[in-house]
Parts: structure tokens; sequence; C-alpha cells
């Protein structure tokens, strides 16, 4: 038996976990994967309920768990709440007490969506790539200043620091996801520049000498930002530090045209939570036209990463790619000449294919 934890959290976050869970449900009775739920609060329902963003009831449960699917949490109604209990909070108490050392963000175009991008098609039919990022190092973790005076100037800092270790775990896991993937990883860096990042390449490259089944190659991050843009095909997976993996995976995000389609995993040493990188919505939240497919997604990586249960993680996603390719489309990414249709809908739909 595998235990998930649900957190629907506020927003339309109740209405994709729904129907992730469902999807799940689907793809358990056909596989036997003998999976379990528990629900548990997070945000702003939490706060009206406890008073606190995070109970410590949800965290125990979250570590208890073999793994954590998380809907999102926020909206206007908390936006004069005290900054230490916002919903948004829960996140980061979750990401500490978690200890979710890495963000994985995948960005696949599927082909019935590549008229939705911003690049043009022949730049995005076929981009399948991973953006691995180290969540909880580098300069927004380090020591800060938010002003002094010196030489007569009021001036501010923040201190970016990696150790060997933090640089080494990130590094291993990109490794191994690049392994079972195409086996090609771009390591991302400022080393003409930053101290931080010449240890971070020095780091890498030794690393690799035990994947010698993976291609590596160093890219510096401007040039990464804009070979994005030009031709992200060529990447397979990408590993990099906080800041940087930070503006890199928003901007690889866009590439697939829909926030409400990406997906995303944190992956801790014990439990790893899994999210669509979306927030709230709280302007179409109760509407019931939310696309749940960026939170089914993230189900499908927790099949994949958690439970190791690869073949449930295919049976979602491409049953995601077929209602597409039927035609079915969420509001979010509806044109002329499709069908349009709701979250309960969509969530039929894939089910159906399952
Ligand atoms: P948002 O991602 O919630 O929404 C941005 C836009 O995208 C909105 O127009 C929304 O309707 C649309 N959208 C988002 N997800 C969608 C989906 N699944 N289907 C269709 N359309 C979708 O970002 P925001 O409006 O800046 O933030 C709203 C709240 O969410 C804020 O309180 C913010 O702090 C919070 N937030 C939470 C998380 C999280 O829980 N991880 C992440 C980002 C923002």
């Amino acid at each position: 038996m595998s235990k998930i934890v649900v957190i629907p959290g506020d927003g339309i976050g109740k209405e994709i976990t729904e129907s992730a869970v469902e999807v799940l449900k689907t793809v358990d009775k056909k596989l036997n994967l003998d999976l379990e739920y528990e629900f548990h609060d997070a945000g702003g329902t939490a706060y009206d309920k406890f008073g606190v963003p995070l109970p410590d009831e949800t965290l125990e449960a979250c570590k208890k768990a073999d793994a954590v699917l998380f809907g999102a949490v926020g909206g206007n109604k908390w936006d004069n709440v005290k900054a230490e209990l916002r919903p948004e909070r829960a996140i980061l108490g979750l990401r500490k007490g978690l200890g979710l050392y890495a963000n994985l963000r995948p960005v696949k175009v599927v082909d019935s969506l590549v008229g939705n991008s911003p690049l043009k098609p022949e730049l995005v039919k076929g981009v399948d790539l991973v953006i691995v990022r180290e969540l909880v190092g580098g300069i927004y973790f380090g020591d800060r200043c938010e002003s002094e005076i010196k030489d007569g100037a009021e001036r501010a800092w923040d201190l970016e620091n990696y150790s060997v270790p933090e640089i080494e775990r990130i590094t291993k896991l990109a490794f191994e996801t690049a392994k079972i993937r195409r086996g090609k990883l771009t390591s991302v860096d400022k080393a003409n520049v930053l101290a931080t990042s010449r240890l971070w390449r020095r780091t890498v490259t030794k690393i690799a000498e035990n994947f010698n089944d993976v291609e590596l190659n160093h890219l510096y991050v401007d040039n990464c930002a804009m070979q994005l843009c030009v031709n992200p095909k060529q990447f397979d997976v990408i590993v990099t530090g906080n800041l940087f993996g930070d503006i890199l995976s928003d901007e690889a995000a866009v590439i697939g045209g829909s926030i409400g389609l990406m997906p995303s995993a944190s992956i801790g040493e014990l439990t790893s939570l899994y999210e669509p990188i979306h927030g709230s919505a709280p302007d179409i939240a109760g509407k019931g036209i939310a696309n749940p497919m960026g939170t089914i997604l993230s189900a499908a990586m927790l099949l994949r990463y958690s439970l190791h249960a690869e073949e449930a993680a295919k049976a979602i996603e491409s049953a995601i790619d077929q209602t597409l390719a039927d035609g079915f489309r969420t509001a979010d990414i509806y044109s002329d000449g499709f069908k349009k249709i709701g979250t309960e809908q969509a969530t039929q739909e894939i089910c159906s294919r399952i």
C-alpha cells in the first residue's frame, strides 16, 4: 500500500486535486497500485480553520506519507493577514519541513498544442526537457543585509553560497534523471564571473566521471536563456542553482503555451511533493473551468518518481496527449474549431482514455 497525502489548498486547488485523484483511482483500478489517500489542509483554508497556514498535523502527515499531491494556496481573501501567516508561507514550511532540495519542471510540447506556444511551431515541435533546480541553497538562503552605510552610501547585499555536498546531491539527481531520459545533461552557471559557479562546474564535472552513459555540457546562464528561445529542442535535462533555476524554469514554462498544463516535482530526502506550477487562480475558482492537466501530470510524476510506477505514469501522460489530440480544450487553451470542456469533463475524457 502507498499512502498519498493530498493537500487541495485554496482557490482552484480543490477542483484540480479532486480531478487528479479521480485519474489516480482510475489508473489504480487498471494496474493494481494499491493507493490510499489522506486529505489535509494548508494555506488560507488552514488559516481560517486553525489560525496557521501549515498546521503541524499536515506536516507530520506529509512526513509519514509516500508522496504528497499539492494543489495551490493563496487568494485575495488573505491579503491583510500578517506576512508570517499568509497562505503562501505553507509552501516554504513544506519545503523546509520535508527538506525538498530539488525542483523538477518538465516542459513537453505535445504536437496538438504547438500553435499555443509564443515561439514558432518549427522551434517548439518536439521540445521535451526537464529543468532540475536546486531549491534550498544559494543566494535565496544566504546571509543578507537590508541596509547599511558604507563609504557614505546606503547599500544592501545578499550572499550566494554553495557547499560541495549541496552541489553533489542535486547533480547526482540530475544525472539519474538524464539517465532514464535521453542521456544528455546541461549544467548552467556563470563560471566566467562567480566563484560559486566555478565550484559548481568543478563539482559537476567530477560527478560526471560516475555517469559515462550521460553526455555533459556546460552553458553560461545568459547563453542558456537565449538558447531556450532560439533552439529549445537541444535540451534534455538542465541542472542549475536556485536563482538561475527560478528564472530559467519560468522562461521555459511559457514554451509549452499554457500555465495550466505544467507539472512539477519537489524532491525531498524522505517525502517528495508534486504540484502544478500555477497558483490558486482566484479569478476562475469555483467556476468549474480550471485546466486540471498540470495537476494530473504532477500526479503522473508522483507515480514515476516516488512510487516507481512508470507504466502508470505513462498511461496518464498518453491519456492526456490523446484527449488533446482528439480536440478537447479547457478555456485557457481553447481556440475556434476545438471542443470546449470544463474541469469535470476534462477529467472524464482523460479517465476514459486510460
Ligand atoms: P495564478 O497562477 O494563480 O494565475 C495566473 C493566471 O493563470 C490567472 O488568470 C489564472 O486564471 C490562470 N490560471 C492559472 N492556473 C490555471 C489553470 N489550471 N487553468 C486555467 N487557468 C489557469 O497566479 P496569480 O494570479 O499570480 O496568483 C493567485 C494566487 O496564487 C496568489 O495568492 C499567489 O500568491 C498564489 N500562488 C500560489 C502558488 C502555489 O500554491 N504554489 C504559486 C503561484 C501563486
